[in-house]
């Protein structure tokens, strides 16, 4: 093994390149030699980048070209009663941040749900896709390919799991455009996001397509899965967790710790979520759930770039009237409580696998008490997916009450920011 200085030497001379000096030395010295090379060429000193506080041989599998670590302050917001299909109990929800102001608008939604009994939160689906686009000579082979797809899902089924112990073949979905058929597979991924497994899966069946019919694979991928990309196939049809939470906020907690009334929320949230977002032809119907999902995916080891999906996410609010004494649920009566809830339809979520490895995010996964696998397999990705949308709701419901008494700009002042 040459010393630091002789390998930086080598990489200048062109006879080692970067990524090559992992061959070379181990994953921390590797990472320091890169580090002197780019900071002596561009002139930034890189000590708060090389002041890391893992060991470089646990990001392996996470990055390549490692030179260091970057840091984001983490916060936590809560604790909050979730009462879940698998969260069940008070949790801490771990954000990673450089928004001021977001941890204090999470926490103070989230102290408002816990004062009013906490969140339900469920699953309501569940699948990780993969689609990969084929060949046809035109539409009457691409009928042929589709109808085999149909009488054979049980070969398929056998090809995509004989690649995995945990993933299950849930549905291949067809879809075809002129002389291209579209196969969306969709995956019970149980602890793990799942996009390594479902693409390694349905590498295997699609191979077997090939085998039994005219077409041909062009790519693994052909974007109706739709992986990082704002795609209306994930709102309708969900990737990763569907999820939803509510909460019913008694009046007086809503004068109290939220300065406004239901109506006035009420009022915010249609001329803004819903009408706003109508208008502006957006695919989230919500104030700024990217906001919380960004912050727990960056704590808890998600992968960064789904957080394109995880804004998918509709924000309902209503103000519930108690039954009048004529029984018209639909005349009010003024001491109607606030109901509010968050449906994010395509939030990909994993507790095992990717970053959920590495030390910071394996310790906000403990914070939560859903690192590794579930019991039953599923149900920790699924617990953490119900509490995200906890958040998210307190996130929606922390913004909405500051539009609806005018608080918001004051408040990022009264943070200094
Ligand atoms: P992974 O780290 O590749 O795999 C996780 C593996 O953990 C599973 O395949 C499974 O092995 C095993 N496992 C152990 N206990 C499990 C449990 N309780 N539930 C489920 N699996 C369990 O992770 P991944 O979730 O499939 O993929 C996530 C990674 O993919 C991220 O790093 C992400 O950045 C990356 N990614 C990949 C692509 C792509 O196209 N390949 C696209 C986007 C993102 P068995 O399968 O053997 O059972």
């Amino acid at each position: 093994m040459d010393d630091p200085d002789t390998l930086a030497d080598r990489v200048r001379e062109g006879d080692l390149r970067l990524h090559e000096l992992d061959d070379h030395a181990d994953p921390e010295t590797a990472a320091a030699v890169r580090r002197e090379i780019v900071a002596a060429e561009t002139g930034v000193d890189l000590e708060s980048v090389g002041d890391y506080g893992f060991e470089a041989a646990e990001a392996e599998s996470a990055i390549e070209n490692m030179v260091g670590g970057a840091q984001i302050p983490m916060g936590v917001a809560g604790p909050v009663p979730v009462d879940g299909s698998a969260a069940d109990g008070e949790y801490y929800l771990p954000m990673a941040t450089t928004e001021g102001a977001l941890v204090a608008s999470v926490n103070r939604g989230l102290s408002v749900i816990s004062e009013s009994g906490g969140a339900t939160a469920r699953v309501t689906k569940s699948g990780m896709t993969r689609a990969p686009v084929f060949r046809v000579n035109g539409v009457a082979e691409a009928s042929e390919v589709v109808e085999w797809v149909a009488d054979n899902a049980d070969a398929l089924r056998e090809a995509a799991e004989s690649t995995t112990s945990h993933g299950e073949l849930e549905a291949v979905d067809p879809y075809v455009v002129g002389d291209s058929v579209y196969l969306r597979f969709v995956y019970d991924t149980k602890d793990a996001m799942g996009m390594n497994m479902a693409t390694i899966a349905t590498r295997e069946a699609a191979g077997v397509v090939e085998a039994e019919t005219p077409a041909d694979l062009v790519a693994l991928s052909g974007n109706l899965c739709s992986d990082k990309k704002p795609a209306a196939v994930n709102a309708v049809e969900g990737r990763g967790r569907t999820v939803t939470a509510d909460v019913l906020i008694p009046r007086d907690t809503v004068a109290d710790r939220l300065n406004t009334t239901p109506e006035a929320i009420e009022e915010a949230n249609t001329r803004k979520n819903l009408v706003g977002s109508a208008k502006a032809g957006s695919l989230g119907f919500n104030a700024h759930a990217a906001n919380t999902v960004a912050a727990v995916f960056l704590a808890t080891g998600q992968d960064a770039a789904q957080v394109v999906e995880g804004a998918n996410a509709i924000t309902t609010v209503d103000v519930r009237g108690e039954v009048s004494a004529s029984g018209d649920s639909s005349e009010r009566s003024s001491d109607g409580g606030l109901y509010a809830s968050v449906s994010l339809a395509s939030l990909e979520v994993g507790t095992v696998g990717g970053g959920t490895k590495l030390p910071t995010q394996a310790e906000a996964l403990d914070v939560l008490g859903l690192r590794g696998s579930g019991d039953p397999a599923g149900a920790n990705a699924d617990a953490l997916a119900e509490v995200i949308a906890a958040g998210a709701l307190a996130g929606e419901l922390s913004l909405l009450a500051a539009l609806a008494s005018r608080h918001l700009s004051s408040a990022h002042e009264d943070l200094g920011r």
